[in-house]
C-alpha cells in the first residue's frame, strides 16, 4: 500500500467507527475522499472565491448523481464559509451569481459534458471502482510532485 493509500484509510477510520459493510462501500468511501482531495490538490488548497484555505469540495452536478461523483471536472475547492453558505444558498440572488462564477471556471463544453454524463444511471462494479480508485491516486501523487 501507498503512503497516499494508507493516509486515506486513516481518514475513513477517523470518519467512521464502523468499518463499511462491503468492499464496494469500502472502495466508494476511499473514492468520496480521494475525489475530496484531488480537487483540493488541484486548487492547492486555495478556496475558489476567496482563495482562503479550501476545506471542501464541492460537486457542481450533486453527489447523488453517482456518474459524476468522483469526476474531478465535477469538483470545485472552497473554504467552509463559501461552502456552506454560498456555493448551498438558495437565495435567488446568491443563486444566480454562484451559477456565473460557476459559468467562469468551466468551460461549456465541460459542463454539457458533465451535464449529460450526471444524468446517464450510474453502474460502478468493484472493477470500475478500483479503476476509477487508481485514477485519482495517480491523479493526487502527479499533482503533489508539482
Ligand atoms: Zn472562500
Amino acid at each position: 500500500m501507498s503512503p497516499l493509500e494508507v493516509e486515506i484509510y486513516a481518514i475513513i477510520k477517523r470518519m467512521h467507527k464502523k468499518r463499511p459493510k462491503t468492499e464496494k462501500a469500502e472502495l466508494e468511501l476511499f473514492c468520496d475522499i480521494a475525489w475530496s482531495m484531488a480537487v483540493k490538490e488541484r486548487a492547492k488548497y486555495l478556496c475558489a472565491k476567496c482563495g482562503k484555505l479550501a476545506v471542501n469540495s464541492h460537486h457542481i452536478f450533486k453527489r447523488q448523481h453517482k456518474n459524476t461523483k468522483w469526476d474531478i471536472r465535477n469538483g470545485v475547492p472552497f473554504c467552509g464559509a463559501h461552502h456552506e453558505f454560498w456555493a448551498h444558498n438558495d437565495d435567488f440572488d446568491i443563486k444566480q451569481e454562484y451559477v456565473k462564477f460557476i459559468a467562469s471556471i468551466r468551460d461549456f463544453k465541460t459542463m454539457s459534458e458533465l451535464y449529460i454524463e450526471a444524468h446517464k444511471t450510474a453502474h460502478f462494479s468493484i472493477a470500475d471502482m478500483i479503476h476509477i480508485k487508481n485514477l485519482l491516486l495517480s491523479y493526487i501523487e502527479k499533482e503533489r510532485e508539482g
